[in-house]
Protein backbone atom coordinates (compact mmCIF):
# COMPACT_ATOMS: atom_id res chain seq x y z
CA UNK A 1 0.00 0.00 0.00
CA UNK A 2 1.36 3.40 -1.05
CA UNK A 3 1.49 6.19 1.54
CA UNK A 4 -1.31 8.86 0.96
CA UNK A 5 0.74 11.87 -0.45
CA UNK A 6 -2.87 13.91 -0.44
CA UNK A 7 -5.59 13.92 1.99
CA UNK A 8 -9.12 15.56 1.80
CA UNK A 9 -10.38 16.79 4.94
CA UNK A 10 -14.17 17.21 4.76
CA UNK A 11 -15.87 20.03 7.13
CA UNK A 12 -19.04 20.40 6.13
CA UNK A 13 -21.97 17.78 4.38
CA UNK A 14 -25.27 19.29 2.78
CA UNK A 15 -27.21 16.37 1.09
CA UNK A 16 -24.55 15.04 -1.15
CA UNK A 17 -22.39 17.95 -1.23
CA UNK A 18 -19.19 18.38 0.79
CA UNK A 19 -16.85 21.11 1.63
CA UNK A 20 -13.75 20.94 3.25
CA UNK A 21 -10.36 21.26 1.61
CA UNK A 22 -7.18 18.98 0.02
CA UNK A 23 -3.89 19.26 2.15
CA UNK A 24 -0.70 17.80 0.00
CA UNK A 25 3.03 18.60 0.29
CA UNK A 26 2.84 21.76 -1.30
CA UNK A 27 -0.25 23.54 0.97
CA UNK A 28 -3.98 23.44 1.31
CA UNK A 29 -7.07 24.09 -1.54
CA UNK A 30 -10.14 24.63 -0.80
CA UNK A 31 -13.15 22.38 -2.06
CA UNK A 32 -15.06 22.33 -4.63
CA UNK A 33 -12.74 23.89 -6.41
CA UNK A 34 -12.90 25.26 -9.83
CA UNK A 35 -9.08 24.73 -11.89
CA UNK A 36 -8.62 27.38 -14.69
CA UNK A 37 -6.99 26.03 -17.52
CA UNK A 38 -3.40 26.56 -18.62
CA UNK A 39 -3.55 24.63 -21.81
CA UNK A 40 0.24 26.02 -22.70
CA UNK A 41 1.31 26.72 -18.98
CA UNK A 42 -0.68 29.41 -19.82
CA UNK A 43 -4.48 30.86 -18.99
CA UNK A 44 -5.04 31.93 -22.48
CA UNK A 45 -4.71 36.01 -21.90
CA UNK A 46 -3.41 35.71 -18.05
CA UNK A 47 -0.30 35.33 -15.85
CA UNK A 48 -0.02 33.62 -12.91
CA UNK A 49 0.01 36.72 -10.91
CA UNK A 50 -3.31 37.39 -12.61
CA UNK A 51 -4.78 33.93 -11.31
CA UNK A 52 -2.48 34.68 -8.29
CA UNK A 53 -5.47 38.05 -7.68
CA UNK A 54 -8.29 35.63 -8.71
CA UNK A 55 -7.62 33.73 -5.73
CA UNK A 56 -7.07 30.18 -8.31
CA UNK A 57 -6.04 27.57 -6.01
CA UNK A 58 -5.20 25.38 -8.13
CA UNK A 59 -4.56 24.80 -11.97
CA UNK A 60 -4.38 22.62 -14.86
CA UNK A 61 -1.80 22.01 -17.63
CA UNK A 62 -2.06 20.00 -20.91
CA UNK A 63 0.32 17.15 -21.66
CA UNK A 64 -0.21 16.78 -25.03
CA UNK A 65 0.56 20.95 -25.92
CA UNK A 66 3.77 20.86 -23.30
CA UNK A 67 5.18 17.36 -24.31
CA UNK A 68 5.05 18.81 -27.87
CA UNK A 69 6.11 22.23 -26.61
CA UNK A 70 8.55 23.08 -25.34
CA UNK A 71 8.76 19.29 -24.20
CA UNK A 72 8.86 18.42 -20.72
CA UNK A 73 12.79 18.13 -20.73
CA UNK A 74 12.93 21.97 -21.23
CA UNK A 75 10.04 22.24 -18.36
CA UNK A 76 11.98 19.99 -15.91
CA UNK A 77 15.41 21.43 -16.46
CA UNK A 78 14.06 25.07 -15.58
CA UNK A 79 11.98 23.65 -12.40
CA UNK A 80 9.26 22.10 -13.28
CA UNK A 81 5.55 23.77 -14.34
CA UNK A 82 5.92 25.64 -11.01
CA UNK A 83 9.39 27.21 -11.52
CA UNK A 84 8.72 27.63 -15.51
CA UNK A 85 5.39 29.50 -14.58
CA UNK A 86 6.79 31.23 -11.55
CA UNK A 87 3.39 29.86 -9.64
CA UNK A 88 4.11 28.43 -6.31
CA UNK A 89 -0.01 26.76 -6.20
CA UNK A 90 -0.95 23.58 -6.88
CA UNK A 91 -0.79 22.50 -10.65
CA UNK A 92 -2.90 19.53 -12.20
CA UNK A 93 -2.19 18.00 -15.44
CA UNK A 94 -4.40 15.72 -17.87
CA UNK A 95 -2.80 12.41 -18.92
CA UNK A 96 -2.71 13.90 -22.49
CA UNK A 97 -5.30 11.31 -23.58
CA UNK A 98 -8.10 13.43 -24.27
CA UNK A 99 -6.48 15.72 -27.19
CA UNK A 100 -4.89 12.90 -28.45
CA UNK A 101 -8.35 11.36 -29.16
CA UNK A 102 -9.29 14.42 -31.38
CA UNK A 103 -6.19 13.78 -33.85
CA UNK A 104 -7.81 10.36 -34.69
CA UNK A 105 -4.96 8.05 -33.16
CA UNK A 106 -3.87 4.83 -33.66
CA UNK A 107 -4.95 3.05 -30.40
CA UNK A 108 -4.06 -0.88 -29.72
CA UNK A 109 -3.37 -2.06 -26.15
CA UNK A 110 -0.17 -0.74 -25.80
CA UNK A 111 -0.97 2.95 -26.09
CA UNK A 112 -1.73 5.37 -28.47
CA UNK A 113 0.53 6.87 -31.81
CA UNK A 114 -0.32 10.48 -33.17
CA UNK A 115 1.12 12.97 -35.31
CA UNK A 116 1.51 16.62 -33.56
CA UNK A 117 -0.58 18.93 -34.99
CA UNK A 118 2.62 21.47 -34.65
CA UNK A 119 4.77 19.48 -37.13
CA UNK A 120 3.24 16.28 -37.99
CA UNK A 121 5.96 14.07 -36.21
CA UNK A 122 4.91 10.65 -34.87
CA UNK A 123 4.79 10.50 -31.13
CA UNK A 124 3.80 7.26 -29.15
CA UNK A 125 2.12 7.64 -25.45
CA UNK A 126 1.14 5.13 -23.10
CA UNK A 127 0.39 4.80 -19.63
CA UNK A 128 3.88 3.99 -18.66
CA UNK A 129 5.21 7.30 -20.87
CA UNK A 130 2.24 9.86 -19.75
CA UNK A 131 3.74 9.14 -16.23
CA UNK A 132 6.90 9.56 -16.91
CA UNK A 133 6.47 13.43 -18.81
CA UNK A 134 4.09 14.29 -16.41
CA UNK A 135 6.85 13.76 -13.31
CA UNK A 136 9.20 15.53 -15.38
CA UNK A 137 6.17 18.69 -15.90
CA UNK A 138 5.95 18.13 -12.28
CA UNK A 139 2.51 19.06 -11.44
CA UNK A 140 1.22 17.88 -7.91
CA UNK A 141 -1.47 15.52 -9.48
CA UNK A 142 -1.27 13.76 -12.41
CA UNK A 143 -3.51 11.76 -14.63
CA UNK A 144 -3.76 8.36 -15.36
CA UNK A 145 -3.87 7.91 -19.21
CA UNK A 146 -7.27 6.66 -20.18
CA UNK A 147 -9.30 5.68 -23.13
CA UNK A 148 -12.48 8.84 -23.52
CA UNK A 149 -14.93 7.92 -26.54
CA UNK A 150 -16.54 10.82 -27.99
CA UNK A 151 -20.43 10.30 -27.43
CA UNK A 152 -22.64 8.66 -28.99
CA UNK A 153 -20.96 5.64 -29.40
CA UNK A 154 -21.75 2.14 -29.20
CA UNK A 155 -21.70 -0.31 -26.39
CA UNK A 156 -18.71 -2.41 -28.36
CA UNK A 157 -17.03 0.91 -27.93
CA UNK A 158 -17.70 1.79 -24.92
CA UNK A 159 -16.93 -1.49 -23.04
CA UNK A 160 -13.54 -1.81 -25.42
CA UNK A 161 -12.93 1.87 -23.74
CA UNK A 162 -13.85 0.52 -20.53
CA UNK A 163 -11.53 -2.65 -20.47
CA UNK A 164 -8.38 -0.60 -22.08
CA UNK A 165 -9.14 1.90 -19.79
CA UNK A 166 -8.74 -0.73 -16.42
CA UNK A 167 -5.41 -2.32 -18.08
CA UNK A 168 -3.93 1.48 -18.83
CA UNK A 169 -4.50 2.21 -14.85
CA UNK A 170 -3.06 -1.40 -13.04
CA UNK A 171 0.41 0.01 -15.71
CA UNK A 172 0.01 3.57 -15.31
CA UNK A 173 -0.32 2.60 -11.45
CA UNK A 174 2.57 0.47 -10.92
CA UNK A 175 4.78 2.41 -12.99
CA UNK A 176 3.46 6.04 -11.18
CA UNK A 177 4.82 4.42 -8.09
CA UNK A 178 8.29 2.61 -9.13
CA UNK A 179 8.69 6.02 -10.48
CA UNK A 180 7.75 8.10 -7.41
CA UNK A 181 10.70 6.40 -5.34
CA UNK A 182 13.11 7.04 -7.99
CA UNK A 183 12.12 10.95 -8.49
CA UNK A 184 14.30 13.37 -8.89
CA UNK A 185 13.23 16.17 -6.59
CA UNK A 186 11.35 16.70 -3.44
CA UNK A 187 8.57 17.50 -5.95
CA UNK A 188 8.48 14.49 -8.14
CA UNK A 189 8.64 11.94 -5.31
CA UNK A 190 5.80 13.83 -3.76
CA UNK A 191 3.32 14.02 -6.29
CA UNK A 192 -0.18 12.56 -6.06
CA UNK A 193 -1.80 10.15 -8.96
CA UNK A 194 -5.89 10.50 -9.81
CA UNK A 195 -7.21 7.23 -11.68
CA UNK A 196 -9.87 7.71 -14.47
CA UNK A 197 -13.60 6.35 -14.38
CA UNK A 198 -15.35 5.65 -18.12
CA UNK A 199 -18.34 3.75 -19.07
CA UNK A 200 -19.84 6.51 -21.10
CA UNK A 201 -23.48 6.76 -20.13
CA UNK A 202 -24.26 3.17 -19.56
CA UNK A 203 -24.77 2.46 -16.01
CA UNK A 204 -23.87 -1.18 -15.66
CA UNK A 205 -20.25 -0.20 -17.57
CA UNK A 206 -20.31 3.06 -14.96
CA UNK A 207 -20.19 0.45 -12.11
CA UNK A 208 -17.62 -2.03 -13.64
CA UNK A 209 -15.28 0.71 -14.55
CA UNK A 210 -15.71 2.37 -10.74
CA UNK A 211 -15.24 -0.92 -9.69
CA UNK A 212 -11.96 -1.27 -11.35
CA UNK A 213 -10.30 1.71 -11.10
CA UNK A 214 -10.98 1.34 -7.41
CA UNK A 215 -9.07 -2.13 -7.41
CA UNK A 216 -6.13 -0.40 -8.51
CA UNK A 217 -6.20 1.85 -5.95
CA UNK A 218 -5.39 5.81 -6.35
CA UNK A 219 -5.28 8.98 -4.48
CA UNK A 220 -8.15 10.21 -5.66
CA UNK A 221 -11.16 9.61 -8.89
CA UNK A 222 -11.77 11.29 -11.81
CA UNK A 223 -14.94 10.66 -13.98
CA UNK A 224 -14.05 11.09 -16.94
CA UNK A 225 -15.64 10.66 -20.52
CA UNK A 226 -18.85 12.93 -19.61
CA UNK A 227 -19.90 16.21 -21.30
CA UNK A 228 -18.68 14.91 -24.52
CA UNK A 229 -21.59 14.93 -26.72
CA UNK A 230 -24.67 13.90 -24.16
CA UNK A 231 -27.43 15.44 -23.49
CA UNK A 232 -27.45 16.44 -19.84
CA UNK A 233 -29.94 14.08 -18.59
CA UNK A 234 -27.97 11.08 -19.33
CA UNK A 235 -24.88 13.02 -17.85
CA UNK A 236 -26.18 12.87 -14.70
CA UNK A 237 -27.19 9.56 -13.99
CA UNK A 238 -24.48 8.65 -15.15
CA UNK A 239 -22.21 10.78 -12.56
CA UNK A 240 -24.43 9.40 -9.86
CA UNK A 241 -23.50 5.91 -10.06
CA UNK A 242 -20.08 6.49 -9.74
CA UNK A 243 -19.75 8.96 -7.11
CA UNK A 244 -22.44 6.75 -4.78
CA UNK A 245 -19.55 3.78 -5.48
CA UNK A 246 -16.34 6.12 -4.51
CA UNK A 247 -14.89 6.36 -0.94
CA UNK A 248 -16.24 9.06 0.63
CA UNK A 249 -12.19 10.40 1.91
CA UNK A 250 -11.33 10.82 -1.60
CA UNK A 251 -11.63 13.80 -3.70
CA UNK A 252 -13.84 13.34 -6.67
CA UNK A 253 -12.71 15.12 -9.98
CA UNK A 254 -15.40 16.03 -13.23
CA UNK A 255 -13.29 16.23 -15.86
CA UNK A 256 -14.30 19.13 -18.59
CA UNK A 257 -17.81 20.08 -17.11
CA UNK A 258 -17.94 23.88 -16.18
CA UNK A 259 -20.63 25.00 -17.32
CA UNK A 260 -22.52 26.82 -14.43
CA UNK A 261 -25.68 24.13 -14.31
CA UNK A 262 -22.84 21.44 -14.69
CA UNK A 263 -20.98 23.24 -11.78
CA UNK A 264 -24.07 23.11 -8.96
CA UNK A 265 -25.48 19.33 -10.30
CA UNK A 266 -22.04 18.47 -10.10
CA UNK A 267 -21.37 19.57 -6.30
CA UNK A 268 -24.77 18.19 -5.63
CA UNK A 269 -23.23 14.62 -6.10
CA UNK A 270 -20.58 15.18 -4.36
CA UNK A 271 -17.97 16.19 -7.07
CA UNK A 272 -14.75 18.00 -5.31
CA UNK A 273 -13.37 19.42 -8.58
CA UNK A 274 -13.61 20.68 -11.76
CA UNK A 275 -11.79 22.06 -14.80
CA UNK A 276 -13.43 23.65 -18.11
CA UNK A 277 -12.31 25.83 -20.80
CA UNK A 278 -15.78 27.17 -21.34
CA UNK A 279 -15.38 30.47 -19.02
CA UNK A 280 -12.38 31.54 -20.81
CA UNK A 281 -13.03 30.72 -24.04
CA UNK A 282 -16.93 32.41 -23.98
CA UNK A 283 -14.67 35.28 -22.25
CA UNK A 284 -12.50 35.90 -25.60
CA UNK A 285 -15.68 36.04 -27.67
CA UNK A 286 -17.62 38.25 -25.65
CA UNK A 287 -20.01 36.11 -24.04
CA UNK A 288 -19.98 36.93 -20.30
CA UNK A 289 -20.96 34.87 -17.19
CA UNK A 290 -23.49 37.18 -14.90
CA UNK A 291 -25.98 36.90 -12.01
CA UNK A 292 -28.77 36.90 -14.44
CA UNK A 293 -27.26 34.95 -17.12
CA UNK A 294 -25.11 34.97 -20.28
CA UNK A 295 -24.77 38.34 -21.43
CA UNK A 296 -23.46 38.90 -25.55
CA UNK A 297 -21.18 42.21 -25.15
CA UNK A 298 -21.24 42.21 -28.84
CA UNK A 299 -24.73 43.41 -28.47
CA UNK A 300 -25.69 46.94 -29.54
CA UNK A 301 -27.40 47.53 -26.64
CA UNK A 302 -24.35 47.62 -24.57
CA UNK A 303 -22.74 50.57 -26.89
CA UNK A 304 -23.55 53.08 -24.39
CA UNK A 305 -24.04 51.45 -21.20
CA UNK A 306 -22.18 53.04 -18.26
CA UNK A 307 -22.61 50.26 -15.68
CA UNK A 308 -20.30 47.43 -15.27
CA UNK A 309 -20.74 43.55 -16.74
CA UNK A 310 -22.32 42.57 -13.89
CA UNK A 311 -23.65 45.19 -10.97
CA UNK A 312 -23.38 42.04 -8.50
CA UNK A 313 -19.81 41.56 -9.27
CA UNK A 314 -16.55 42.56 -7.29
CA UNK A 315 -14.08 41.76 -9.88
CA UNK A 316 -11.66 44.20 -10.42
CA UNK A 317 -12.83 44.81 -14.28
CA UNK A 318 -16.32 45.48 -12.87
CA UNK A 319 -14.84 47.87 -10.04
CA UNK A 320 -13.08 50.11 -12.49
CA UNK A 321 -14.63 49.48 -16.38
CA UNK A 322 -18.12 49.99 -18.24
CA UNK A 323 -19.85 47.82 -20.79
CA UNK A 324 -19.08 50.47 -23.32
CA UNK A 325 -15.15 50.67 -22.71
CA UNK A 326 -15.36 46.80 -22.81
CA UNK A 327 -17.62 45.92 -25.80
CA UNK A 328 -15.13 49.20 -27.91
CA UNK A 329 -11.91 47.11 -26.83
CA UNK A 330 -13.85 43.78 -28.00
CA UNK A 331 -15.09 45.33 -31.16
CA UNK A 332 -11.75 46.44 -32.02
CA UNK A 333 -9.72 43.51 -31.28
CA UNK A 334 -7.66 44.74 -28.81
CA UNK A 335 -5.81 42.26 -26.85
CA UNK A 336 -6.95 43.68 -23.82
CA UNK A 337 -10.34 42.68 -24.06
CA UNK A 338 -9.65 39.04 -23.80
CA UNK A 339 -7.63 39.82 -20.78
CA UNK A 340 -10.33 41.42 -18.98
CA UNK A 341 -13.19 39.68 -19.93
CA UNK A 342 -11.35 36.38 -18.79
CA UNK A 343 -10.48 37.81 -15.68
CA UNK A 344 -14.25 38.47 -14.90
CA UNK A 345 -15.10 34.88 -16.47
CA UNK A 346 -13.13 33.16 -14.04
CA UNK A 347 -13.73 35.02 -11.02
CA UNK A 348 -17.84 34.67 -11.21
CA UNK A 349 -16.82 30.88 -11.59
CA UNK A 350 -14.59 31.10 -8.96
CA UNK A 351 -17.03 33.07 -6.74
CA UNK A 352 -19.61 30.52 -7.29
CA UNK A 353 -17.28 27.92 -5.96
CA UNK A 354 -16.76 30.28 -2.77
CA UNK A 355 -20.63 30.52 -2.81
CA UNK A 356 -21.18 26.82 -2.95
CA UNK A 357 -19.08 26.15 -0.10
CA UNK A 358 -20.55 28.90 1.83
CA UNK A 359 -24.06 27.64 1.13
CA UNK A 360 -22.78 23.91 2.10
CA UNK A 361 -21.69 25.14 5.56
CA UNK A 362 -24.73 26.64 6.67
CA UNK A 363 -27.11 24.41 4.96
CA UNK A 364 -28.63 26.16 1.80
CA UNK A 365 -27.04 24.32 -0.91
CA UNK A 366 -29.94 22.87 -2.26
CA UNK A 367 -31.42 26.76 -2.88
CA UNK A 368 -28.51 27.72 -4.41
CA UNK A 369 -28.32 24.95 -6.73
CA UNK A 370 -31.88 25.78 -7.44
CA UNK A 371 -31.24 29.46 -8.42
CA UNK A 372 -28.10 28.15 -10.58
CA UNK A 373 -30.89 26.03 -12.41
CA UNK A 374 -33.60 29.04 -12.69
CA UNK A 375 -31.32 31.62 -14.17
CA UNK A 376 -28.82 28.90 -16.59
CA UNK A 377 -31.77 26.43 -16.89
ZN1 LIG B 1 -16.71 41.26 -12.90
Amino acid sequence: VAERVLELEIDAVDGQARAGRVHTPRGTFETPVFMPVGTRASVRALSSQDLEELGAEIMLGNTYHLMLRPGEALIDDLGGLHGFMAWDRHVLTDSGGFQIYSLEPRVDDEGAIFRSTYDGTTHHLTPETAVAVQRRLGADIQMVLDVCPALPASTEVVRTAVERTAAWARRGRAAFLAGRRSGATAAQRSQAQFGIVQGGVDLDLRRQSTERTLEVGFDGYAIGGLSVGEPRQQLLPALEVVTAALPLDQPRYLMGVGDPIGFVEGIGRGVDMFDCVLATRLARHGTILTDAGRLNLRNAEHARQAGPLDPGCACPVCQRWSRAYLRHLLRVGEPSSARLLTIHNLHWCLRLMRDARAAIREGRFEALRAAVVGTWG
